[in-house]
């Protein structure tokens, strides 16, 4: 799974002027999609923010898009927020470029320490207890992280996040914990054709926001983010309320690795 990490050197700065162009033209179709499918909605554009799924991409790859416009990024692996972080920070302050890191990926126990101080969000949290070691260790150094519960909406073996069932006390659990906040909810949709299943656990999603907001008073207040829909399911998303979509194919083209 992670071969390329040996084939393909992540820390890369220059790309070529036509790669970036692609990078940049990939950023502004997506913009556009994203526009056409909140209009479709009866939405508000700006209320949708296009997170860049940059699994795979070298820095270089990546500044081409912020530079086209993206400021907020999604990483899977704590490999390679390790690799790209500091080069990305340092090329984008340099432009005058701010943008959201977050981690979208499982993150092991004895990862966290090393991608605490890289991230300012972590959206693949599957539990409270692993919020509570996230918190722990944010009190520690110190930092204050946003964490997002990624819940397994279409009950998919190979997908990661909670049980559906367990999700709303588990976010309640989340929102009591000092050093981090929970910020929204995030989920995959099912890897299926049915609009109607992949919608199914969109909805599902947005309705346990709802309760959450309506039921859980002060700490759940700014529970507000739903990350869902990726590059072949995102208008559906963006209707049923997505916030966040991330698209990492439609921006950057196929991945030459998994
Ligand atoms: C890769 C990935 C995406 C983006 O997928 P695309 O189909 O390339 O748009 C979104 N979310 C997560 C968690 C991912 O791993």
């Amino acid at each position: 799974m992670t071969d390329y990490l040996e084939h393909k050197n992540l820390a890369n700065q220059q790309i070529a002027p036509e790669k970036a162009a692609k990078i940049a033209d990939g950023v502004h179709r997506t913009l556009d999609r994203v526009a056409q499918a909140a209009q479709a909605a009866g939405r508000d554009a700006s209320e949708v923010t296009l997170l860049a799924a940059t699994k795979t991409r070298d820095v270089g790859e990546i500044m081409a898009a912020l530079r086209a416009g993206i400021r907020v990024i999604g990483e899977n692996r704590p490999q390679e927020v390790q690799i790209k972080a500091e080069a990305l920070r340092r090329g984008a302050s340099s432009e005058g470029i701010d943008f959201g890191f977050h981690l979208i990926g499982q993150l092991q126990t004895n990862k966290i320490n090393k991608v605490l101080p890289l991230v300012d969000t972590i959206e693949s949290v599957d539990s409270a207890a692993q919020a509570q070691k996230i918190a722990t260790r944010a009190l520690a150094r110190g930092k204050h992280l946003n964490l997002f519960l990624e819940v397994n909406e279409s009950g998919e073996e190979s997908k990661s996040g909670c049980d559906p069932d367990r999700a709303y006390d588990e976010a309640l659990a989340i929102a009591a914990l000092d050093g981090v906040t929970l910020t929204g909810l995030m989920t995959i949709g099912a890897h299926v054709d049915d609009e109607a299943i992949i919608r199914k656990g969109f909805t599902h999603l947005r309705e346990l926001r709802e309760r959450l907001l309506a039921d859980g008073g002060a700490a759940l207040s700014s529970c507000r983010d739903l990350s869902m829909g990726m590059t072949q399911d995102m208008a559906l998303a963006v209707d049923e309320g997505s916030t966040i979509v991330r698209v990492g194919t439609g921006i950057f083209g196929a991945r030459a690795f998994i």
